[in-house]
């Protein structure tokens, strides 16, 4: 569905000096957490907030709270064709960026957090997806980075919601191969795991958490919706399939302890959520080859998430 061609080598986790999975939660500052209830002065202004009627903004008492990205990629440039600069070309990264607080307390995982709040976050996300699309964006890429080794600058669980003028690369390509196959693609792969089972971790309401057939690394998950659907931030199965991948969040942790990790949701045909645990670094094969070198068989990493 990616392209991507991956090389299955568990005996390479026994190489001596191979990268151990674990360790991977980095410093917790609580005591200056700004993303904390009482502590609201610490970010930007909100921009949005599930919080009981009458609650002035930037106070206590909110559930989920949305603030501007101090420090993004994509700005609020004014926009401007293509400009050529020989043979180079430039282009304004045009975009906004907001971190989605996911909950009052100081929760350092979504592994952490209760199905009534991935609910509220799921809410938040599609609240701001429609004030994106309302302010003329057409894509959200909506991601969770844990631990240091995942890129997260802060311990406390949050999201990042990234407003773009199209659909980023990798999702446009997989969308492509999507609709190139004969029927969804997606609709043909979950139908094959769901029959042949190893890759399978659980399934709940309406969605599937398996560890796809070419995962890049131990412990990938995908969890997707069986019913075909286009627009998660319309669907309201977006809550269920956070929940099923914060419950294989959970379950990884008992199985290996905190991993850094990176999740995103893919938005563009047959949507689904991807959560890639960050064991070990990108190196050489990876990067200079273009083939992903996967420790351990995603059946084995299957099993053992059905039992932890
Ligand atoms: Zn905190
Ligand atoms: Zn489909
Ligand atoms: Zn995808």
């Amino acid at each position: 569905m990616s392209g991507r061609w991956v090389v299955v080598a568990p005996s390479r986790a026994r190489r001596p000096g191979a990268p151990r999975p674990g360790g991977g939660e980095g410093a917790d500052d609580r005591t200056g957490c700004p993303l904390c209830e009482g502590r609201e002065t610490a970010t930007p202004p909100e921009t949005f907030a599930i919080a009981p009627p009458g609650r002035p903004p930037d106070t206590p008492g909110w559930r989920v709270r949305v603030v501007p990205n101090k420090f993004p990629a994509f700005g609020p440039w004014p926009r401007h064709g293509d400009r050529e600069d020989g043979l180079f070309t430039r282009r304004a990264a045009v975009g906004r960026q907001e971190v989605v607080v996911h909950s009052p307390r100081h929760a350092r995982t979504l592994g952490d957090l209760g199905v009534r709040e991935l609910e509220l976050v799921a809410d938040a996300w599609q609240a701001r997806a429609a004030a994106a699309w309302e302010a003329g964006f057409s894509y959200v890429h909506a991601l969770v980075n844990e631990g240091a080794g995942g890129g997260a600058s802060l311990a406390h669980s949050h999201s990042q919601l990234v407003w773009l003028e199209e659909e980023p690369p990798f999702v446009r390509l997989e969308r492509e191969l999507q609709e190139a196959a004969e029927g969804c693609l997606l609709c043909r792969v979950l139908a094959e795991e769901r029959q042949q089972r190893m890759r399978v971790v659980d399934e709940r309401d309406g969605i599937v958490l398996l560890c796809p057939f070419a995962g890049r690394q131990p412990y990938e998950m995908l969890a997707a919706p069986l019913e075909c659907e286009r627009q998660p931030y319309a669907s309201p199965s977006l809550a269920a399939a956070l929940a099923l991948a914060a419950e294989g969040v959970r379950r990884l942790r008992v199985a290996e302890g905190p991993v850094p990790l990176n999740l995103w949701l893919h938005a563009g045909g047959h949507w689904h959520l991807e959560i890639l645990p960050r064991f070990g670094v990108l190196a050489g094969i990876e990067l200079g080859a273009g083939y992903f070198v996967n420790t351990m068989a995603p059946e084995s990493a299957a099993g053992i998430l059905r039992e932890s």
